[in-house]
């Protein structure tokens, strides 16, 4: 992993850091970096059978960025230019004193700075913490959901409970803010089950998004039994509704339709059958301070090193300036049967 790495050639060291520095944060592919996710813990209440694995080992407190060092680099790259934050874990309701997170960075909203601060959850703790969400300017959220069925739903989180989970989805509503479902496609767990979850999210005014599985991270399972591919999926729903196109960007890389039976929308994220690497906008901080500007290769750069060796906010800002600078062209995911996971840290890490 590379800290503020000095070793750098001069001339690149001083077109990234000097006068002619460009003011927001341009790769070498010439795409401009506006959205940031942060993981602000590795811990979750739920163990998915896709995400973890059963008896996962969490990280010692002291490698997790506190609050005010994750303040400080979501703060840096807002000052880079990036307009929207989405704060993801683990489990970002788990952390304690997110709230008090959640009320600093809406400063950013306040100056008009950051246009979106944001969050994807499990859900099972919204029910206590979406009121305070939309009091500090959360508009929109996403809550994950793969199943309507209790028991499935247990068996595929280990232990949750979905009566929360709902429960969490109408306190959001209540609070006013819009909810985004997000499903993980699975072939064996919830395949027949994906027109249903999309009746239930479209009836009650929710988009929804799927997922397909990517390899990130050994868990217990072959996620080659699991993978389901969204093209398959969509030729299915193709047979019994209409979909068409719709040109909605929500700054990610999914591809939105909207049913016409239902009313609603839905996208499709398919990290393994579409390449959407060429408009990719996106970086992602681990809650140990590693920014990954892509989430299919194995490039890391330790931001958390710049701050824990008392390094100024120029020393930060540059740190960023390089890592994104050197974001890959493109990823290579693959499923192959047996074959170990593309990147072996897990999604909990890096953040979703
Ligand atoms: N705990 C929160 C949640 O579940 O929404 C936030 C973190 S979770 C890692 C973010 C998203 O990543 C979830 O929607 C989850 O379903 C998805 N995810 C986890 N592991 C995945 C995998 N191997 N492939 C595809 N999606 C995955
Ligand atoms: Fe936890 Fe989210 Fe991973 Fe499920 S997908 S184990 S809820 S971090």
């Amino acid at each position: 992993m590379t800290p503020y790495d000095t070793s750098l050639p001069q001339a690149r060291r001083a077109r990234l850091s000097g006068a002619e520095a460009p003011t927001g944060l341009v790769d070498s592919f010439g795409r401009t970096v506006t959205y940031l996710r942060v993981s602000v813990t590795d811990r979750c209440d739920l163990r998915c059978v896709y995400c973890m694995s059963e008896h996962m080992r969490f990280l010692p407190k002291a490698e997790v960025l506190t609050l005010e060092e994750l303040d400080r680099i979501a703060s840096a790259f807002v000052g880079l230019g990036v307009r929207k934050l989405r704060l993801t874990g683990g489990e970002p309701l788990v952390r304690k004193g997110l709230m008090t997170l959640v009320e600093r960075l809406s400063r950013h909203l306040k100056s008009g700075a950051l246009e979106e601060l944001t969050l994807t959850t499990n859900g099972t703790r919204l029910a206590e913490f979406a009121p305070e969400l939309a009091r500090h300017g959360v508009r929109r959220i996403n809550v994950s959901l793969d199943t309507l069925k209790p028991d499935l739903f247990a068996r595929l989180t280990r232990g949750g409970d979905l009566g929360k989970v709902i429960g969490g989805i109408e306190a959001a509503q209540g609070s006013g803010l819009k909810v985004k479902l997000n499903a993980v496609a699975l072939a064996r767990d919830n395949a027949a089950e994906i027109p249903d979850l999309i009746k239930w999210a479209h009836g009650r005014g929710l988009d929804m998004t799927l997922i397909e599985t990517m390899p990130l991270g050994e868990i217990d399972e072959d996620r080659t039994d699991q993978f389901l591919s969204l093209a398959k999926v969509r030729a299915d729903l193709e047979s019994y509704w209409t979909l068409r196109d719709i040109p909605l960007t929500t700054g990610g890389p999914a591809r939105y339709v909207e049913v016409a039976e239902t009313g609603g929308r839905l996208g499709f994220i398919t990290p393994l059958t579409h390449n959407f690497c060429e408009a990719c906008n996106r970086v992602r901080l681990t809650c140990t301070g590693t920014l990954h500007t892509c989430l299919g290769r194995e490039d890391a750069s330790d931001l958390r090193a710049v701050l824990r060796a008392g390094g100024s906010d120029e020393d930060l800002t540059a740190a960023i300036r390089l890592a994104v600078d050197a974001k890959p062209q493109g990823h290579d995911f693959q499923i192959d049967r047996g074959a170990a996971p593309a990147v072996s840290r897990h999604m909990s890490t890096t953040g979703g």
